[in-house]
């Protein structure tokens, strides 16, 4: 079982890696977006990792929805709202549960990921962040090593996509032949999560 610990040792890692990689999410953005994705993130993150520091989270639910409120408020762009929509309600399917398996944790998940297409009108295949997160979700009712395949799978899989929302839209053709930056980042957050289950 999962326990609140667990999900502060999540989003700690995720904020670690995202540190790392913030270049790299920024250099995906720069040919079809505006070059901001990863500095945008590591913003966000680094208040989440504060945000944990400083807040009480008795419960996993209340890490994810600590985190996403972070997440809307610190990051601009697009993925701010979208990112903080995917932890807040996949915290609010969590209910009050002290201990959370990883089956219903796939299932929180699942119900963010329709939070974030409602929100962002995004389908699988737009080349989004939804092509990453959707089947993770779905693979993370497997194993937290299928579910951080899965969501590296979409991610690469996003590069001969036509973007069809955000910013990469703008430039039509263009968008083809370029990883997503957004589906890139939720590799990462994926990875994360199988490290932290790794131990
Ligand atoms: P912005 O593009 O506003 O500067 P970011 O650079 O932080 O925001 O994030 C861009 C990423 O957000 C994209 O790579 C894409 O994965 C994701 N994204 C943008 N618009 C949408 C949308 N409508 N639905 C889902 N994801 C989106
Ligand atoms: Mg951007
Ligand atoms: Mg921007």
């Amino acid at each position: 079982m999962l326990d609140a610990a667990f999900f502060r040792r999540w989003m700690t890692g995720a904020a670690a890696l995202i540190s790392r990689e913030a270049d790299r999410l920024t250099s995906l953005d720069s040919p079809i977006g505006d070059a901001d994705h990863g500095t945008n993130l590591h913003r966000g993150f680094s208040a989440v990792a504060t945000a944990l520091e400083q807040e009480e989270t008795p419960t996993p639910s209340a890490v994810l929805t600590l985190c996403g409120r972070q997440l809307i408020s610190t990051v601009g762009g697009a993925s701010g709202p979208l990112y903080g929509t995917l932890l807040r309600r996949a915290g609010k399917a969590l209910g009050e549960a002290p201990e959370v398996s990883r089956e219903e944790l796939a299932a929180a998940l699942g119900a963010g990921v329709q939070a974030v297409a409602a929100l962002g009108g995004a389908a699988p295949g737009d080349k989004t962040m939804i092509d990453a997160l959707a089947p993770a979700a779905e693979a993370l009712a497997t194993s937290f090593e299928a579910a951080r395949e899965a969501a590296e799978q979409g991610a690469v899989d996003t590069t001969p996509l036509q973007a069809r929302k955000g910013r990469a839209s703008y430039v039509g053709e263009r968008s083809i032949g370029h990883q997503d930056p957004g589906a890139t980042s939720s590799a990462l957050l994926f990875a994360a999560l199988a490290e932290t289950a790794a131990g």
